[in-house]
Formats: C-alpha cells, sequence, structure tokens
C-alpha cells in the first residue's frame, strides 16, 4: 500500500513535464514508478508538523523509487511512534504517566537513544539533560501545550528536584529504563530527529544506496556526492531580524549537520524572548545572546543534541566542547539580547564553501525555460492536430480576421475578400 502524505518529486522537472504533455496528448498514462528517475526527492511530514526530505542521487536498479520511499516512511513512523511525547501509547509516554522507578521495558532503540543522551549529558556537564521534560512543560513548549504564562519561581523551584540525568538509569539487555524520582520524565525532543536521521540513513546504506541526503527538520546526514558531482552543499541558517537567512553554505559529505537556535521555538512576553532551550540548573529558558549553534559531526544524533547542548552552554564553553570531540561548529552571537548586530565564530576546519552561490540552485533562466518549451510544445501540437483535422476532413482553416479585415492585397482584395469565412462586417465594408 502507498503511504499517504508522502510525495516523489524527480529533479528532473523538464524531462517529467514534457512526459506528462506528450502522455496527455496521446491519451496515455506515464504516471508510473519507473518514471521517477535520479536524483529525485522523497519528502512528506513526520513526528507531527515536522518536514522531512530524502534527495536520492543514485539507488540499486533492484530497488524502486517506491520501495526507497516506503522504508524511509516506514523508519521515520517507528522513531515517532516510539519516542514522541505526543503519542500516548509512545515508551517515552508511558514512561513518563508511570510513577514506578523500577526498570520499565522499552524497545532497544529507545534504550539506545536514552543511554546516548546520558553519555552526552556527562560529556556536557549536564547542559544536555533529557529529563527536563517537566521544565519543558512548565514553559509551555511541550504537548501539554495552554495559554502562556510565564512560570512563577515557585512553580520552577517545584520541580527542580527532578530534573537531573543522574535520577535516569539505563540498561541494553534487556533494554529498559528506570527513574529513582517518579515524578521524573524525559523528552527525547533534542535527539529523537538526529536519531531518526541516522536511521533512515542506514536504512538507505542496508538497500545499496550510496549517495543521498536524509533531513528531518533541519538536521541532516549526507552519504557519498550530489548527483552532479563533489560533496553535499547544505545551507547553515542564520537568524535575521527579517527571519532566517541562509547566507552560508557548508560542504559536507559522510557527515551529519544539526543546528538549534532560539529564533524558532520562543514565547515573547513584554518584549522579553524566551526561547524552548532550557537550562536544566536553572529550569528556565537560556538567557545569553547565543543565537544558534550548527555542529557538524560523524552521526547526526550526537550533532543534535550537541547543538543544543551549545546553546545551553554558550560560545566559549560551546567552541571549546567542539574542539575537544572534533565536531566543526559555527556559532551566531548576537551583539545583545534584542541586537540585530551578529557575530559568527567557526572551528578551524568548519567546511564553509568560499562563494555562497549553490551551483546546484537553478538560476532564474533554468526555472523559466522548461515552462517556455513546455508550452511551445503544447502550442506546436495544438497546431499539429488542427492541422491535421483540416486535412482529413478537406476544410479549409477558418477563423478570425483579426486586425486585418481592411487591408488590401496587391490586388486590392481584403484579406476579408479572400477568407473562407467572412463576417457580415467584412462584406459590407469591402461591398
Ligand atoms: P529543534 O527541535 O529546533 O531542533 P532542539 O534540537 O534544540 O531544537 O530541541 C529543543 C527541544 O529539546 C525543546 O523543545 C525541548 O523539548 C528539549 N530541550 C530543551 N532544553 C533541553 C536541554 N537542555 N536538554 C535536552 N533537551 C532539551
Ligand atoms: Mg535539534
Amino acid at each position: 500500500m502507498k503511504p499517504r502524505n508522502l510525495y516523489l518529486q524527480s529533479r528532473h522537472g523538464l524531462s517529467l513535464f514534457l512526459i506528462c504533455s506528450v502522455s496527455l496528448f496521446a491519451g496515455l498514462t506515464f504516471a508510473q514508478e519507473s518514471d521517477v528517475t535520479v536524483p529525485f526527492d522523497i519528502f512528506g511530514k513526520t513526528m507531527g508538523p515536522i518536514a522531512y526530505k530524502v534527495s536520492i542521487a543514485d539507488h540499486p536498479e533492484s530497488v524502486s523509487p517506491i520501495d526507497l520511499q516506503e522504508r524511509v516512511s516506514e523508519v521515520l513512523e517507528n522513531v515517532n511512534q516510539l519516542m514522541s511525547t505526543y503519542q500516548p501509547d509512545s515508551d517515552v509516554s508511558r514512561f513518563n504517566r508511570s510513577s514506578s522507578t523500577e526498570f520499565q521495558a522499552v524497545d532497544p532503540k529507545t534504550a539506545a537513544v536514552v543511554a546516548r543522551a546520558i553519555e552526552i549529558s556527562k560529556l556536557t556537564d549536564g547542559a544536555f539533560d533529557i529529563t527536563v521534560g517537566p521544565a519543558v512543560n512548565l514553559w509551555d513548549f511541550g504537548p501539554k501545550n495552554s495559554n502562556f504564562e510565564i512560570p512563577t519561581v515557585s512553580q520552577t523551584d517545584a520541580i527542580k528536584d527532578t530534573i537531573g540525568y543522574q535520577n535516569l538509569e539505563v540498561q541494553l539487555d534487556p533494554p529498559a529504563i528506570r527513574k529513582s524520582i517518579s515524578d521524573a520524565e524525559i523528552d527525547l525532543s533534542a535527539i529523537a530527529k538526529g536519531y531518526a536521521v541516522d536511521q533512515v540513513a542506514a536504512a538507505l546504506d542496508n538497500l545499496g544506496c550510496r549517495n543521498f541526503l536524509v533531513e528531518v527538520g533541519g538536521e541532516v546526514f549526507t552519504r557519498g556526492q550530489r548527483f552532479s558531482g563533489g560533496k553535499w552543499r547544505i545551507g547553515v541558517e542564520r537568524p535575521t531580524d527579517a527571519g532566517v537567512s541562509l547566507s552560508n553554505i557548508a560542504e559536507i559529505s559522510n557527515q551529519a549537520m544539526a543546528t538549534s537556535g532560539d529564533y524558532r521555538n520562543f514565547h515573547e512576553v513584554d518584549g522579553q524572548r524566551y526561547s524552548h532551550t532550557i537550562d536544566p540548573q536553572t529550569c528556565r529558558p537560556v538567557k545569553h545572546t547565543l543565537a544558534s549553534a550548527c555542529i557538524i559531526f560523524k552521526d547526526c544524533m550526537t550533532a543534535d543534541a550537541l547543538a543544543t547542548a551549545i546553546m545551553v552552554m554558550g560560545r566559549d564553553r560551546g567552541l571549546d566542547l567542539c574542539k575537544e570531540l572534533g565536531a566543526d561548529c559555527l556559532l551566531v552571537e548576537r551583539e545583545s539580547d534584542f541586537g540585530d548586530q551578529l557575530t559568527e565564530y567557526t572551528s578551524k576546519s568548519f567546511p564553509l564553501l568560499s562563494d555562497p552561490t549553490p551551483s546546484d540552485a537553478p538560476t532564474i533562466v533554468q526555472q523559466i525555460l522548461p515552462v517556455f518549451i513546455g508550452a511551445a510544445v503544447i502550442f506546436g501540437l495544438v497546431i499539429l492536430s488542427m492541422s491535421v483535422g483540416a486535412i482529413f476532413a478537406k476544410k479549409p482553416i477558418t477563423g478570425s480576421c483579426g486586425g486585418l479585415a481592411n487591408q488590401t492585397n496587391e490586388d486590392g482584395e481584403t484579406t476579408c475578400g479572400i477568407c473562407s469565412k467572412p463576417t457580415t462586417d467584412c462584406v459590407e465594408k469591402d461591398a
């Protein structure tokens, strides 16, 4: 069965357009799987409203585009079913609802993500902490969405004891997780997208794909090369007053890239911005001038978590951590809380493309050309079919005289006079 909400789109717009025009004219239907040629994109929505895109630059002949599409959707659905706080029956929701302090069985994938999350908490001195769940809800960034009001100090104090990755324990065999405080809750939002990206990449690897890009809600993994050759090129988001621009392009291959920022998901009250990144120490949204953190690392799960952690740690500690772990980063800092002056800090080997014009982006001519050619082909076909009809029916071609009605030829005849179907107007004028 074809999954709903999924689309395949060939990146060869022109050829597909021509094929469709001709097939429509001929009364044939070419909308078959085999028409989707590389490179093509698979895209849709996952984990609620999050958009994803998988660009396939090539794939084995034995695996059809529909096979790939179904596999991608299956993998994403599986991660969502296990780790979403919005799915009441997910491993995470069941664990959060339970007040038991015994080990609770979970899927091996959930246990693996929780285990990695705890490792990253240790690496970041607790800046990354999946037990921030109660604070995420208190600050109205979780599933229990309500009308936002700034929590009082006593409200934040009341949840402080439940927060701390030290309250969490994981075992891989058999896979299970345990909380030492019955009110503790976990939130995998800052790591599950990256994990989902890695899982899709692993599935494509297993299917024999060698050149592809996977993107889920801005978190990316790249394999091999793009269709036109060379490393994959990815725009790095830069928050500006007018919104978000893609002013920098990074070139990567066989690496992941993840970005966290304070500009997409936040509350604004009396000119004060409250970001969705929570400082586990204070149980409040982070408050410093780092606007975004873009991390390049070998896997997307780690890159995703590090991006969030560095939004908590700030610029200097963030740059140090990246150096220590061998991660590349591009950090954007505001001059002041609401300043529009932005400064960028990159690790030494951050792979910025020196010419920021992505050569893969179609130029205006490239965008318009297919439309022109398509229109010309359709026009040509219509004229051809009219001519064929006229010849076979042995009928003169009729039509409007247009603005030529009163023009005379060398013999003094008007165009209407020689027209196969002169109008009354024409005849009267000529008489
Ligand atoms: P995005 O979803 O835009 O990629 P992040 O990856 O930074 O953003 O994830 C932010 C989400 O992670 C928040 O909405 C919250 O659910 C959770 N979160 C917030 N602060 C932390 C933190 N310090 N450690 C772990 N998870 C966090
Ligand atoms: Mg993220």
